[in-house]
């Protein structure tokens, strides 16, 4: 099954629903299908390169996680199945169009493939506007260089630190059986907890974020501006 076929069958078919009572986004069964975490291994923190075995029983085999794996890279080179986090929040600076955004894939020599990104004015308003290419590695450092004069609807962004706390409290106990002391949702700083979402999340989860900015961002020209 593709990733979408599976989408459909969750939600039409079998009728699965979250503890919170939804469906799963699109997003949310990429996410499951390339957690480590099931097969017994995880990365703590994210992006750390620490790898550690859990205490928990797998419930699949490494076997089978490297042979998804192995399909939706496929999948995403035929279908080009395209999910970008950033297109809905941004404006070109030049002639007031949409952004869009398009994909590269790149094989690298050791078979992995490398997808690059990158933003451009669609051109609606004006097709010979001259807005450029942006690539998303590069867009990422200039929001997160941003992210101290954005408005963040604080409400928002608590209940996603809550549940991330409540994640990283579970590995530390269950997991790697360490007791620490418990991280109060005050403790967190919102503007750190936004910019490592933006350095290390995920698609899903940056554009989140996305949807708890105040602010509209203008594109222009590889530059990236705020407008409160
Ligand atoms: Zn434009």
């Amino acid at each position: 099954m593709s990733g979408k076929r599976l989408y459909i069958w969750l939600k039409d078919e079998v009728k699965f629903k979250t503890k919170n009572g939804k469906f799963l986004s699109l997003g949310n069964i990429y996410l499951t299908l390339r957690t480590t975490f099931y097969y017994g291994s995880f990365e703590y923190p994210r992006g750390s390169g620490k790898w550690y075995q859990g205490k928990h029983t797998p419930i699949i085999t490494k076997e089978l996680f490297d042979r998804v794996q192995e399909q939706i890279s496929e999948h995403i080179i035929t279908n080009q199945s395209k999910e970008f986090a950033f297109t809905k929040v941004m404006t070109c600076g030049l002639c007031g169009s949409g952004i869009t955004a398009d994909e590269k894939f790149k094989k690298q020599k050791n078979g992995n493939v490398h997808r690059y990104i990158y933003y451009t004015c669609c051109k609606s308003a004006d097709k010979h506007c001259k807005g450029g290419y942006l690539r998303e590695e590069d867009l990422v450092e200039k929001l997160t260089e941003l992210i101290d004069t954005i408005h963040l609807d604080e409400i928002g962004m608590k209940e996603k630190i809550k549940t991330e706390i409540e994640r990283h409290k579970q590995f530390n106990v269950g997991i790697l059986g360490i007791k620490g002391e418990t991280i109060k949702v005050a403790d967190v700083d919102i503007r750190n907890y936004a910019k490592h979402v933006l350095r290390n999340g995920t698609t899903f989860e940056k554009r989140e974020l996305i949807g708890c900015l105040k602010s509209k961002i203008i594109l222009s020209n590889k530059q990236v501006n705020i407008v409160l």
